[in-house]
């Protein structure tokens, strides 16, 4: 079975096609610019020159059909016709409280998502014009939609709700939700694999660091606490996101500095994080360079960003009065062995030994970075969300294929 895995956002849309068989990326790229004139479509297949086209794409129907005629084209295609897709999955960033698991798409579950936009308004109403553009293209190929929250949706109501009035729960969901819930999902699930035990038997700590960032608290498999909140602004600094701030810090910087809401909101999600603090990028590896040649913001900017992992990390393993493993992912958690060595420098009374050889070790494979002898291990799982999507979307298709043959 070929699964289509589609990442859509606003204006742009990203895709991976996999043979379920062998799980192999038979075929991969990405729209840009849509809704523009000059929208750019990079296709890309293994040990092949990467193609780039440049045309006029007005909505998301179109950048699939592009999609599709690349993925069929006579020279830089990799499928007979368009028959030979047999299901396609969806990353959705929000699935509220409506979704604890992936599911396949029907009018009920596109209600459901429409209901959320409030929730992601960047984010889901670019996620349906995907799932409406592949119905357009392909009306009778199955499609799945896998949450960044769902994961999350194991959290107790203690780690889920904000101290605040519970009519605003009530009325308006406002909770803590959590994001990056298939990257969390899929590095747990691998780590246990790699540890050669029960992920049931399991407390772990997964700290995706990538543009954006979040650790989760993962008890016997299931998302017990995560940093990322209502939004994906809570939590750790990132790139360009404050992380956790005192709330009293909006009302007071709108009074000060005259400030719109959206400025603010502006200002905390695309200004903020080692931006703001390094004055240089958000951009690890630059912080990094910059810090080794003295600059002192930048060394700020990296201390204050590993503190705060360090911070959650020693949270979590009192939240689940303990740890056996703690996994590094995303961007910068896989690449970038000072970080991950800044993190766990102050975790040794956790019984946390990093080997430095192991941490500069650069792979694209799970591997330990700890000492044979350390208490608890440290990980860096590289963390692959759409091959999760693709077998979800898998999973699904099949269960319903076995139901339906029954009767
Ligand atoms: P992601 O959001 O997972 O794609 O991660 C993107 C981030 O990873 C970039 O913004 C970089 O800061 C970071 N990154 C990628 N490669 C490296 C590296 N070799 N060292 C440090 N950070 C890196």
């Amino acid at each position: 079975m070929n699964i289509l895995v589609i990442n859509a956002g606003s204006s742009s849309l990203k895709y991976q096609l996999y043979n379920m068989k062998t799980e192999d990326v038979l075929a991969k790229g990405r729209v840009e610019r849509i809704g523009m004139d000059s929208s750019i479509l990079t296709h890309e297949v293994e040990n092949q020159p990467e193609v780039r086209e440049v045309s006029e794409i007005l909505d998301h129907t179109t950048a699939i059909k592009k999609v599709l005629d690349m993925l069929t084209h006579r020279k830089f295609g990799v499928l007979r016709n368009i028959q030979d897709i047999q299901a396609v999955g969806h990353r959705v960033v929000h699935g509220g409280e409506s979704f604890s698991e992936s599911v396949l798409v029907d009018q009920n579950v596109k209600l459901e998502i429409r209901k959320l936009f409030d929730l992601a308004p960047l984010h889901n109403p670019a996620h349906m014009m995907g799932i409406v553009a592949v119905e357009a293209n392909l009306p009778n190929v199955p499609q799945a939609v896998v949450f960044d929250t769902a994961f999350h949706q194991s959290m107790p109501p203690s780690s889920y709700l904000y101290a605040i009035p519970t009519v605003l729960y009530r009325k308006h969901q406002i909770r803590r939700y959590g994001f990056h819930g298939t990257s969390h999902d899929y590095v747990s699930k691998r780590a246990a694999e790699f540890l050669g035990r029960p992920l049931e038997k399991l407390k772990l700590i997964s700290c995706h660091i990538g543009n954006g960032a979040s650790c989760a608290a993962i008890l016997h498999g299931k998302s017990y606490d995560t940093s990322m909140g209502m939004t994906p602004l809570e939590g750790l600094m990132m790139g360009t996101r404050s992380g956790d701030l005192d709330p009293a810090v909006v009302p007071f910087a709108i009074n000060k500095e005259d400030l719109t809401l959206n400025e603010v909101n502006s200002m905390l999600n695309k200004h903020s994080g080692l931006l703001a603090i390094s004055g240089i990028s958000s951009d690890m590896r630059e912080v990094v360079e910059a810090m080794n040649d003295g600059n002192d913001k930048a060394k700020l900017a990296f201390e204050m960003y590993a503190y705060r992992i360090r911070k959650y990390i020693g949270s979590y393993v009192a939240a689940m009065d303990g740890v056996d493993a703690i996994l590094f992912t995303a961007g910068v958690g896989e690449n970038s062995a000072p970080l991950r060595e800044a993190v766990c420098r102050g975790l040794t009374f956790f019984g946390v030994h990093l080997d430095a050889d192991r941490n500069a070790v650069r792979s694209s494979e799970t591997r330990r970075i700890t000492t044979d002898d350390s208490g608890v291990s440290v990980l860096v799982v590289p963390t692959n969300e759409e091959l999760l999507i693709a077998r979800d979307t898998y999973r699904l298709v099949k269960d319903k294929t076995a139901v339906e043959s029954r009767f």
